[in-house]
Parts: C-alpha cells; structure tokens; sequence
C-alpha cells in the first residue's frame, strides 16, 4: 500500500514552486489532494498532475492571510473529502528590503501572509484534526528565519514566527494525535529566488556546501516524510532542508 494511501493533504500556495512539488509528491505517495491558492485557474496544471498519479484533485481559491476566505475554503475541503489528514503551509511571499526604507505596508503583507496565514489555516484544520484524534501539520519556513538576512526582516520575523508558531502548536496538539513540524529551506529554485541577481545568486552558491541549488522537490520529500507515519515519533522539529549551509535548528 502506497505511504499516505486513504489520506487527505491540503496545500497552500500549491500553484507552482514547493507548493506545487509537495502536492504531486504527496500525491505519489498515494494522497488525495486539496489545492490551495489566490486563483483556482492557476492551480489546473498541479491538479492535472495530481490526477495523473491517480489521485483525486480539487481547487480552492484563497486568500491565506483573509480569515473569513480560509474558514470557508477549509469548511468546502472538509465536506469535499469528508477529512483533512496533512496541512500543509507553504504560502509565502517576500517584500525584501533595508530596514530604514522597509515600508509598514511591505511589513505588513509578508507578516499577513507568512505568518499570519499559517495560523489562520492552522487554527480552522486543527479544529477538523482534533475531532479526528489525528493529523500531521508541516510548516514550510526558511532558514532566515533562524539565522537572520540583511534586507529580509519582514521575512525573517515571519518565518521566526513559524517555527516558534510550529513548536507550540506541536505541544499543544500532541495529546490529541496531531504533529506539527517545520521544514526550513535554504536556497531552492522557484519564481521566488528567480528574481534575485546573478552576483547574488552566485554569493549564495558559494555559502552552499553541496554546491548547488535545491529543487522544489528536495523540500517536498522531507515534506511527504514529515507528513506519514514514518515520522510519528517527531513533532515540534525543525528539518534544514539547505545543502548544508546551516547546521543547527
Ligand atoms: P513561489 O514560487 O512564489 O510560490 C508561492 C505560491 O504561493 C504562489 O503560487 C503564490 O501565488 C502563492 N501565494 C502567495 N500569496 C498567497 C496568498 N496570500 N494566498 C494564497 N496563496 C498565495 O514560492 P516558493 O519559492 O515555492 O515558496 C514556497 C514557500 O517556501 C514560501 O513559504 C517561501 O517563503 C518558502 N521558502 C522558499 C525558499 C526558496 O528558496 N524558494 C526558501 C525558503 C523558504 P502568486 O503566484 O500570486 O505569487
């Protein structure tokens, strides 16, 4: 029987980059998948992809950071599949910038977003896990927020706010069967680090000890593992997904 077998995920930001790999790697692994992001159309070609491994798809538009759009959209997966067995936060943006020029606004929407919606999903598929005496939650973070980055504070403070967000939820919801960890990327090739000069990118390489970027589906296999019973034993984790560069949690 395949790992995850009779079991529901639901992605967040799942339309491309880590959200979209971590999908079609739980799907692979046998999980039925609900799809999470701003628009349902951008999410056609992972939920082509999730069914192609045989599992069932369906596509949710949402706001993450909009309180009253998760409610719904958990309330609508929730009745579309009966159960919700992994959450998986991967939404995230940056608004990169210098401290002194960091605009409230900029702070603001990274706050909302990464933090903020990784909460509100939590709370509203927590509530579902509980009842169910079940459930594994992975957050997905980022090494700045345990080492810091010039230029990045909204994010780091964000992604800080995860891992500290994880590791409560985690000893909140153990007694009731429900396991929380945190993945930690370093440097992975997405529409996310794309953006980023040539001269920084190379900077960054060079800080990498195996030499080279991760992919989106290096995340997402320590993700499908946080997320099945090979992994029952470990809640409140922060796994370094980063080729080296940090070697601590
Ligand atoms: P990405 O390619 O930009 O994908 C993120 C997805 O989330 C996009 O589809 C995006 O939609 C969606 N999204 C953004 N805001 C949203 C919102 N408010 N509600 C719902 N969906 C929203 O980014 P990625 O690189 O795969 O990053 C995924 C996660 O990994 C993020 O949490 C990021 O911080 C984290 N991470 C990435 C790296 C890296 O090197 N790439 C490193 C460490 C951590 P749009 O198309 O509108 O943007």
């Amino acid at each position: 029987m395949a790992q995850l077998e009779g079991k529901t995920a639901l992605v967040t930001g799942a339309a491309r980059g880590i959200g979209q790999a971590t999908a079609l790697r739980l799907a692979a692994a046998g999980a039925d998948v609900a799809l999470c992001d701003l628009k349902a159309e951008w999410l056609a070609e992972t939920a082509a992809g999730v069914r192609a491994a045989g599992r069932r798809a369906e596509s949710y538009a949402v706001d993450v950071s909009d309180a009253a759009g998760v409610k719904s959209a958990v309330e609508a997966v929730a009745a579309d599949f009966g159960r919700i067995d992994i959450l998986v936060n991967n939404a995230g943006i940056t608004r990169d910038g210098l401290l002194l020029r960091m605009s409230e606004e900029d702070w603001d929407a990274v706050l909302d977003v990464n933090l903020k919606g990784t909460y509100l999903f939590t709370r509203a598929v927590a509530r579902l896990m509980v009842k169910q005496r079940g459930g594994a939650i992975v957050n997905i973070a980022s090494i700045i927020g345990l080492i810091g980055n010039a230029g990045q504070c909204n994010y780091a403070a964000s992604k800080a706010g995860v891992i500290a967000l994880t590791k409560s939820v985690a000893k909140e919801l153990a007694g009731r069967g429900v396991r929380a960890n945190a993945v930690a990327p370093g440097f992975i090739r997405t529409s996310m680090t794309d953006k980023l000069s040539e001269e920084t990118q190379q900077r960054m390489l060079e800080a990498i000890p195996l030499k080279r970027f991760g992919s989106p589906e290096d995340v997402a296999d320590v993700v499908v593992f946080l997320a099945g019973d090979a992994a029952a034993y470990v809640t409140g984790q922060v796994v370094n997904v980063c080729g080296g560069m940090v070697t601590c949690a």
